[in-house]
């Protein structure tokens, strides 16, 4: 989920919003105009869908404080936080690494839930001290808005308890299973299990609710049950990559055999019987046997075809020193984050100054798929 609108930063975070995210608020904007005429007929409709889109906004801005409270639990406890982004159903911290133990796991996840529930306690507790007396409507603005926001943000605080992954309650499930079994990867089996079970009942209970007159309600939660399930499959096959990585260092993995090239050698030639006739994408040039930097086919693809038998490959390629590197005691983890964040596909590894290997994400893979079919 990558957001398309950026708003600005908060603490280094970034914010923004997914366009997704504005039909849901055009929706939330209409629905609550709808509920204060049927509510308070007299107001006027300036007033109506003015307060309507203001509550809107304070809702979003409720939904980023939850996601804050998310990300500064993980900055405090050591995980870099890249991002928050608002999409259709909410919003989503971009934490860039999982949790090394039971505990961050934990607080991480129940941090949201409680940040919703205050948020929503208070707004409650200031419409009482306006005058506001449960259940009724109240008839002026201002306490009509914050009753609103109180619900809704206790109600986000119950629903993120759901626990399922990638809910809150379902990091928190997770969270409590690792803390008494010790073991991360049975806790992991069992949230996502439970979140399957129990997006699964809404999608049943939802479409049974619309066959018996339900409506719109009916397939809404029918529909979050079904996205539910298809997120929950998503990070449990992202955890279970990052458990099978879990202490495997880049010199464990790494190929130590790569394809190189003489940096005198001419685009021309290189494409002609080096490039295209190996499938090799990843190659290292040479000058006098020693690793100068790395050439793929995004540098070739700069250069106009008519210059590349007058331009040689060190003329195009990455020098080593400008280019991201890892060691060969770099987590195995780290390294795909860097990849990730860099969008490569290849990472070369230096080691004591000289080029020690490669280490390719399709490479890692495999590792993975080998691993899992041996239960390792
Ligand atoms: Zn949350």
């Amino acid at each position: 989920m990558k957001a398309q609108i950026k708003l600005g930063r908060i603490f280094g975070v970034e914010i923004g919003l997914h366009y997704s995210w504005l039909l849901i608020a055009l929706l939330i904007t209409f629905s609550l105009a709808g509920t204060f005429h049927k509510n308070n007929p007299g107001w006027s409709d300036e007033l109506r869908w003015g307060l309507a889109i203001v509550t809107a906004i304070l809702f979003f801005a409720s939904i980023v404080v939850h996601e804050l409270s998310h990300a500064l639990v993980a900055k405090l406890r050591g995980l870099p936080v890249r991002s928050i982004t608002l999409f259709a159903l909410g919003g989503i911290a971009q934490i860039e690494k999982e949790a090394a133990d039971a505990k961050t796991e934990f607080w991480m996840g129940i941090i949201g839930p409680i940040t919703s529930f205050v948020i929503g306690a208070i707004c409650l507790a200031i419409t009482i001290a306006l005058g506001w007396t449960p259940p009724e409507f109240p008839q002026r603005p201002l306490p009509a808005m914050l009753m609103w926001l109180g619900l809704i943000n206790i109600g986000l605080a119950a629903f993120n308890m759901i626990p399922g992954f990638p809910l809150d309650g379902g990091r928190v499930l997770r969270g409590i299973i690792w803390w008494i079994t010790g073991n991360a990867k049975r806790a992991t089996t069992i949230a996502a299990r439970v979140g399957q079970v129990i997006a699964f009942a809404m999608i049943v209970y939802g479409v049974f609710q619309f066959f018996r007159g339900a409506g719109i309600n009916g397939l809404w939660m029918a529909f979050i049950g079904w996205f539910l399930l298809s997120a929950s499959r998503e990070s449990y096959a992202q955890m279970v990559i990052s458990e099978g990585l879990r202490g495997l260092l880049v010199g464990d993995v790494m190929s130590r055999d790569f394809p190189v090239v003489d940096s005198y050698t001419n685009l021309q030639t290189f494409v002609e019987e080096n490039l295209t006739r190996t499938g090799q994408r990843f190659w290292v040039v040479t000058l006098n046997g020693q690793p100068e930097g790395i050439i793929t086919p995004n540098e070739i693809g700069a250069v106009p075809r008519n210059r590349w038998p007058y331009t040689t490959v060190a003329d195009v390629m990455r020098p080593l020193d400008a280019t991201r590197t890892v060691n060969p005691n770099t987590p195995v983890t780290e390294a795909l984050e860097v990849m990730a964040q860099q969008d490569l596909n290849q990472l070369p590894v230096v080691s004591e100054g000289g080029l020690a290997g490669l280490i390719s994400r399709s490479h890692i893979l495999q590792l993975i798929q080998t691993r899992a079919q041996l239960h390792l």
